[in-house]
């Protein structure tokens, strides 16, 4: 606990606690594209394929890294998360290339966090000793509901058999895993929420991720839902599975240390956190974003989100960018409030100056900051400035009133 807290009540004091932050945590984030199947709901850049490759697409990862470590030298790697897409089907081979390039082209930090995204399907497991001893350190598998009706609505190719078999091979091969769970589902009620939850609890490591189902555009759920084949829980529902989760993590010792992400003390993801933080991180892969602190100025980069627009890219000119530009004071702080206020922690202002240039307050309209903490929307100490619990809740109603 910082000392600053330590006068403080017991529950100020958690409020404000902060999980370890390295000062100049850096992040590489790598994009795996491919994917058995396309899921109804999800709005990824992610693609089936009948073949990928594998050759090609290992060249052009290290080939992109390289190109990665020009636009942002000088910084030791504290996290590296390989996202997609399925990234669990890329084969281990490429996925430790990736890593020891990393290696060769920045230093590492001694307790690098490396996280993998996996399915839990069988063969998926199979391979998970395989990405362990591949240098993989975290897996984050997407379990997405232990009911085995829900996992077929969601259009999951995975039974609650098979992810718990998956959770078991995770646990024995890394020494941190998370898994993901969707609530608010079609007819999920707070009593079937609990009972799953409860289950999670048992089965979990050190982390677990834990989303509210959302309709997004361009997906077959959005299709679905304007058809009015389901509807969602109401909002009463939404905000009583919300409060379950919350109270129920927390009595169990893993708090939500971001609205959807709930982790022992000391085990939050650390390079998630670099996003929340507005700390700097470079991404590679089709369809990655970037954004890191070039002389002075935070850079904003995105890759061609198409896998073979990328992949032609890459083998072309070295790096798949499609967008590179500096970010401009006002869009900083918007960013980095967005981002921010998710944390229960919230913002730590001297780190929001260091990233951004300007003091959180003082970049803010004061009457609109005051009438929110007068609301009890946020809160705001020397060192921090975080929504409230309810807040957090209203999250986007919120930012629309601080910053547009
Ligand atoms: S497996 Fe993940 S990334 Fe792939 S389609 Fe489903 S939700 Fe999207």
């Amino acid at each position: 606990m910082p000392a600053s807290a330590k006068g403080r009540s017991r529950k100020a004091a958690a409020r404000f606690a902060k999980a370890p932050a390295p000062v100049d945590a850096f992040g590489v984030y790598l994009h795996w594209p491919f994917c058995v199947s396309k899921c109804p709901y999800c709005d990824f850049n992610s693609h089936v394929r009948d073949k990928v490759e594998q050759t090609a697409w290992r060249d052009a990862l290290l080939r992109e890294l390289d190109h990665a470590a020009q636009e942002a030298p000088d910084r030791i790697v504290t996290s590296i998360f390989f996202g997609g897409g399925t990234p669990s089907l890329m084969p281990p081979d490429t996925v430790g290339a990736a890593i020891e390039r990393v290696r060769t082209l920045w230093p590492v930090a001694e307790d690098v966090e490396i996280t993998l995204e996996a399915n839990p399907s069988s063969v998926e497991a199979e391979r998970f000793a395989d990405l362990r001893d591949a240098g993989v350190n975290r897996l984050s598998l997407g379990v997405q509901a232990l009911d085995d009706a829900a996992l077929k609505f969601l259009g999951r190719a995975h039974g609650v058999d098979e992810a718990l078999k998956a959770i078991d091979t995770a646990r024995k091969n890394f020494p941190r895993f998370s898994f993901d769970l969707i609530y608010g589902r079609p007819g999920h009620t707070v009593a079937a929420w609990r009972e799953e939850l409860k289950r999670a609890l048992e089965l979990a490591g050190d982390h677990l991720s834990l989303y509210q189902l959302t309709i997004e555009r361009g997906t077959r759920f959005h299709t679905d839902h304007a058809k009015g084949l389901f509807t969602l829980p109401d909002e009463d529902t939404q905000a009583a599975l919300y409060e379950t989760t919350r109270d129920m993590l927390g009595a169990a010792g893993m708090p939500a240390y971001e609205i959807s992400n709930h982790a022992r003390p000391g085990s939050e993801s650390r390079h998630n956190l670099v996003y929340w933080r507005y700390q700097d991180y470079v991404g590679i892969g089709p369809g990655a974003h970037g954004r890191f602190l070039q002389g002075g100025h935070k850079r904003a980069t995105r890759r061609i989100s198409g896998p073979e627009a990328w992949l032609d890219a890459v083998e072309h000119r070295g790096h798949g960018t499609a967008e590179a530009h500096g970010v401009e004071r006002a869009q900083m702080v918007r960013e980095a409030l967005l981002m921010g206020l998710r944390l229960t922690e919230g913002i730590e202002r001297a780190l929001f100056e260091r990233m951004t240039g300007v003091d959180a307050v003082a970049a803010l309209d004061a009457g609109k900051l005051q009438s929110l903490i007068d609301g009890g929307l946020l809160e705001l100490s020397a060192t921090h400035l975080r929504a409230t619990d309810q807040g957090r809740q209203l999250l986007n109603a919120l930012l629309a009133r601080l910053v547009d």
